[in-house]
Order: C-alpha cells, then structure tokens, then sequence
C-alpha cells in the first residue's frame, strides 16, 4: 500500500490538503496516525483481505468482453467487474476498510455522506457486519430519486437523516455529516466515500481501492502476457477510477483516462465535467478542480448518474490531469444511456450508469486503438438501481 504521494500535510502537488475548522484537525490527525500504524500491521492486512476475500467476493474477474470487441472490430475489451462486489459497486472495499480502521480507533458508530445511495448501502452494510451504529446523512431531494436504497438502508439497521438545506443533494449532506462527526467524535467515525476531502481521506480511499489496480494488471498479464494500451473508468469523485489508475501509474505506456459525466453539454449548470468546466478551488476541506462562476459559488451540476453529479473532484486526479499522465473527457447523458443497452445486449450486464460512461467512451473512441490493443474498462457497479432513472429517462426522450 505503499506510494510517494500525497505530502505529510496531503498535497498532490498543489492540491489536498486540509482546509477545516480547527475542531476537526485533531480526529484528521488521529485518524492519519491510526492509518499510519495499521498500513505497517501484518495482522491489519491478515483481517483487511479476510474480509474482502470471504465477504466482499474478491478477488473480481476481469471478463473479456467477446462480442463488445466484435461489435466494435476491436481493441480487445475487458471488464473488471467490481458490479460482482457484495453491495453491487466497488465502494464496499473501501467501507470495510474504513471500519476496520474505525474499531482499531475504538469507534462504536459509523456515520456517511450519501448520493445516489450505494455509499450509504455499504456503510450500512459494513456497520451490521462489525455490530456498529450507522446514520447515513442524505439530500431529501436524492432520498425520493433514490427510495430503493434508502430501504436497503433502513433494512440494514441505519438511521437516515434527510438533509434539507441548499439542493438537498450530495455537497449538502457532506455539510451535515461533517457537523455531526464534529459533536460525536468520541464514538463516531466519519465514513467518507470517496478519493476526496480533507487528508487523509484521499490517500486512504485510494489505498483501499487500489486493490482494483493490483488484481487487474496481475489478472491481465497472466490472459494476455502484455499491459493494456488504456485504463478506462468513470470520474465522479475519483475513487473507482484511482484504485484501477494506481497500479498503471509507472507503466508510461498504458493511456489512464478519467470519463465525467457531460450532462446535457458543457454549458454552465448542465453537467458534472470538472475538468472540461472548472477552476482551482477549495470546497469540502480540499483544493481541486471546482465548477464555480467567476465570484467563487458553487455552480448547480446535473447528471443522469447520481454518482458523477458533484461540483468538484479528488485532488490526486487534480494533480495526474495537469501533469498530462492521465486524460481526462466527458460523456453526455444519451450517449451514457446508450451504452448501458449496448453493454446489458453484447454482454449480459447492466452496468450502473456511472460505469456506463467509460463503456460509452469506448465504443466512441474505439478507432483510436490497434485492433490487437487491450483495453481494461472499470465497471464500477451495477446497474439494477438505475433502471428506475433510465425508464424515465427514455419516457422522457419520447415525448420531447
Ligand atoms: C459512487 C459511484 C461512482 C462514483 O464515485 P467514484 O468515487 O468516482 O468512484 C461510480 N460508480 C458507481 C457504481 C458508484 O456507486
């Protein structure tokens, strides 16, 4: 788990860091210094890969997609299928981490932000595993887009708390999570759900979903013998993306490319392409790429995938889009939902709608590669919890 990054005070480069109230430096610390000690334990490993290997399901197959490559005459396309995960999506790896790294710290209650939901399932999921409490902070608007999940989180034994202020979506139920970690530290861990936030968060997301990264180059070098030509995932808050990212990094050859969620285009307010639409900011206890108009506040996002739908974006991925060692490009909504149907018909999955972005960008740019290029696709989740979105998505299509 070892990298060179981020600094002692979590900057990739000129992003990270940690921008919070005072009150919150001495849990970051503590949780930094707990972190630290757990990353050179071998028992903390021996009980990490326990539970991934028996509960999550890990490790996940890399499939090698037959009819996508023919369909699209090549490269030759495969899949790790984190959607196989426990939960359906890849943000158990890191909640489980978390919570280990939660009872070593003596924590007896787990608290999470949530969007679309699947962060919320896992934590919920991981806290009936370890026996803990779990409140799970949620926009009102997100909790009547998402009803599913917040029974599967209320089934697991969560409380969840709408969130009423502002958009009543994600950065507000950041907000509130952030205030009630502040008033409970004493019992209550902060599960944050993605590569992004105040250190150590970034650096601990992506440790504990590099694991994608390290299955995926051994499991392709013993099918093909060779490294892929590109890495492809999703982008929302970066945290599927740098975990398969992490383990390519060295290998200059392979091409890491970040796909956002294009919304309806690249017009202010329209869409969620950080990289495409944004300026260096600082929201949510970090320093990134942040979409804000010229007076600093913070701009209205939309995505057809709850996931990809946040104004800003982990400062690691920050820091490989300026150095040019990962691309980063945008996918719009029809294009996503179109891929979704290809993938669900010339492959059997259905992806989740985050995922289908980096499905639908290479069944674009697919003449970009050899015929004889591999090309590994991120599908960070599955897509049973969409199919709600999409059917209304496509009703509305038809009336236009
Ligand atoms: C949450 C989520 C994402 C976006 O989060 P990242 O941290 O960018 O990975 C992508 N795909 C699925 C299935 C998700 O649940």
């Amino acid at each position: 788990m070892k990298s060179a990054r981020p600094d002692s005070q979590g900057h990739f480069g000129p992003y990270g860091g940690i921008f919070v109230p005072e009150t919150l430096m001495e849990p970051l610390r503590e949780l930094t210094r707990v972190y630290k000690v757990a990353q050179k334990d071998p028992a903390f490993k021996k009980e990490l890969d326990y539970y991934l290997r028996e509960y999550v399901g890990r490790p996940s197959p890399l499939w090698f997609a037959q009819r996508m490559t023919a369909q699209l005459g090549g490269p030759k396309i495969y899949l790790k299928r984190e959607d196989l995960n426990h939960t359906g999506a890849h943000k158990i790896n890191n909640v489980v981490g978390q919570a280990l790294l939660a009872r070593r710290l003596g924590k007896t209650r787990l608290i999470a932000e949530t969007g679309a939901g699947q962060h919320g399932v896992a934590t919920a999921t991981a806290a009936a595993l370890f026996g803990m409490e779990c409140t799970v902070y949620m926009g009102k608007v997100d909790m009547e887009r998402q009803a599913l999940n917040v029974f599967r989180m209320e089934s697991l034994g969560a409380k969840v708390v709408a969130v009423t202020a502002g958009q009543q979506t994600l950065k507000e139920a950041i907000n509130e999570a952030m205030r009630d970690w502040v008033s409970n530290l004493r019992n209550t861990h902060y599960v944050l759900g993605t590569a992004f936030g105040p250190h150590p968060y970034p650096m601990i997301v992506r440790d504990f979903q590099s694991v994608i990264g390290k299955e995926a180059r051994k499991q392709i070098l013993k099918a093909e013998g060779r490294l892929p030509a590109a890495v492809i995932a999703c982008v929302g808050g970066g945290s599927n993306a740098i975990g398969i990212f992490s383990a390519f990094i060295k290998d200059e050859g392979v091409r890491l490319i970040g796909v956002e969620a294009g919304g309806l285009g690249i017009v202010p307010g329209k869409h969620a392409a950080r990289f495409a639409g944004g300026k260096v900011g600082v929201l949510q206890g970090t320093k990134s790429y942040v979409l804000q108009d010229d007076d600093g506040q913070i701009l209205l996002t939309h995505s057809v995938s709850a996931g990809l739908d946040y104004a800003s974006v982990g400062p690691e991925h920050a820091m490989l889009h300026d150095t040019g060692r990962a691309e980063y490009t945008y996918i719009e909504d029809a294009d996503a939902v179109a891929g979704f149907d290809q993938l669900a018909q010339w492959e059997g999955i259905l992806p989740a709608l985050e995922s289908s972005h980096a499905i639908a960008w290479v069944v674009k740019n697919a003449g970009q590669f050899a015929k004889n290029d591999i090309v590994i696709i991120n599908v960070s989740g599955r897509g049973d919890k969409d199919v709600q979105q999409i059917a209304e998505w496509k009703k509305g299509q038809s009336t236009k």
